[in-house]
């Protein structure tokens, strides 16, 4: 194990001795603050007319025949997933570098997750690994479009084809990304999108399922608002009706108007939002690249990505610290990070519950141990992107392994 690096210059601290850069700052403006304003005026703040244009417009966006609003991303892959007809005792495979969110909604309808390895270079999940872990039990695919970057959409569903499985994706990263010209949302039966705080469109809270299906659209409508008939939102308006049916045993799912009314601002300013993500990403990229201690992010052939995360990637056997004093001296010279994902079989709940244990998923391991995420978001300021290019450089220049390197794993990335 190597030592904790103890720092010993200080020069970019006296350079930008008051700026802290956040890992995350929500871009959001005097117009959200108007549209949430208006809906708040207006009287009527649950569920409505805002909310039936925000998935007219989302749907709009991605090219998708039909979406539903629910309060989170969470609830849109619970939906999805039970409109997919996942049930107790089915397999669901998902990769192990995700957010606990994408195994949580499998738990929910007493399904299994079952988890996969990532391909290393883009740590999405390798299809190869996906098709090992098929048995007959398997139900459906939840691809992570990690980062952004989309997975390889032809190899999972090719696999889905001959398996008979269902594809449910997690584009919580990936609004805007696409694949092979698509954009993600009009490209598998499900696709399930976040807009939490820090994603790429925020609500604050909020989520969207985008399909071309009729009858899951209304199945996923009918479940997010407590299993009542379709109309039921409309019970406490002047023109609606006391009367409501109960037809399932549904969830609390839905999302408020003033939350879409933020939602219809965010979504006009999406294509710029990335482009301001994709300058920034290029920037540090271009400034990166000559480290051979560092390895930059790659986009695979034949897609785009949303930025929603810089995932930076340390050649650990050429530096003299590990990743986690790496944070620490970033942080020390103002700028924030943090690590995008702790793989799930690493965490106590999977292991107990699942039996998963350490080793058993060695690319995603050797990865989590090597990436940390760099802030990226549209309103970065000139001196935040400089404070955090500078500060990468100098902690590099300063980890620089001056001892034997160790042997490069077969894994490391290229
Ligand atoms: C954010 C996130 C989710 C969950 O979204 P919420 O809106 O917070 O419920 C799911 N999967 C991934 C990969 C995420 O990053």
């Amino acid at each position: 194990m190597q030592t904790p690096f103890v720092p010993v210059r200080d020069t970019l601290k006296d350079e930008f001795p008051k700026l802290r850069v956040p890992f995350h700052r929500a871009s959001v403006g005097e117009e959200e603050v108007l549209a949430a304003s208006e809906v708040i005026r207006s009287g009527w703040l649950t569920m409505g007319p805002k909310t039936f244009e925000f998935e007219d417009k989302f749907a709009k966006y991605v090219g998708a025949r039909y979406a539903v609003a629910v309060s989170t991303g969470t609830a849109a892959l619970h939906l999805a997933l039970e409109a997919a007809g996942v049930q107790a005792g089915d397999e669901i495979l998902l990769p192990t570098t995700t957010f606990t969110a994408t195994a949580e909604a499998v738990i929910y309808l007493r399904a299994r997750p079952v988890l996969v390895d990532i391909d290393p270079l883009t740590m999405n999940l390798d299809p190869e690994d996906t098709a090992r872990r098929i048995t007959p039990k398997t139900k459906a695919i939840i691809p992570v479009h990690f980062g952004g970057q989309p997975c390889d959409m032809d190899e999972i569903h090719e696999l889905a084809r001959v398996h008979c499985l269902r594809v449910i994706e997690d584009a919580a990263h990936a609004l805007p990304s696409e694949y092979r010209g698509k954009r993600v949302g009009r490209i598998s039966d499900f696709t399930c999108f976040s807009f939490y705080a820090t994603k790429t469109l925020t609500t604050g809270e909020g989520g969207m399922i985008t399909t071309d299906n009729a009858t899951a659209a209304d199945r996923m409508r009918l479940m997010r608002l407590h299993g009542i008939e379709r109309d039921a939102w409309k019970r406490y308006r002047a023109d609606g009706s006391w009367h409501y049916n109960v037809l399932e045993s549904g969830f609390k799912y839905n999302l408020t108007d003033f939350q879409s009314a933020i939602g219809l601002v965010q979504l006009t300013k999406c294509d710029a939002m990335r482009k301001a993500r994709q300058a920034i990403a290029g920037r540090y990229s271009a400034a990166f690249a000559p480290f051979e201690e560092l390895v930059i992010p790659t986009l695979s052939p034949n897609r785009s990505t949303s930025w929603h995360l810089y995932v930076l990637r340390l050649r650990l056997n050429l530096l003299a610290g590990d990743r986690n004093s790496f944070i620490q001296e970033l942080q020390r010279l103002g700028v924030a990070c943090s690590v995008h994902f702790i793989p799930l079989h690493m965490h106590p709940y999977y292991q107990r519950e699942f039996g998963y244990r350490l080793g058993q998923f060695p690319r995603a391991e050797q990865e989590y141990h090597a990436c940390l995420s760099l802030p990226i978001y549209p309103n970065m300021t000139e001196e935040e992107i400089q404070c955090v290019i500078r500060s990468v450089t100098e902690t590099t220049v300063e980890f620089r392994s001056t001892r034997v390197a160790v042997p490069v794993s077969p894994f490391a990335s290229a």
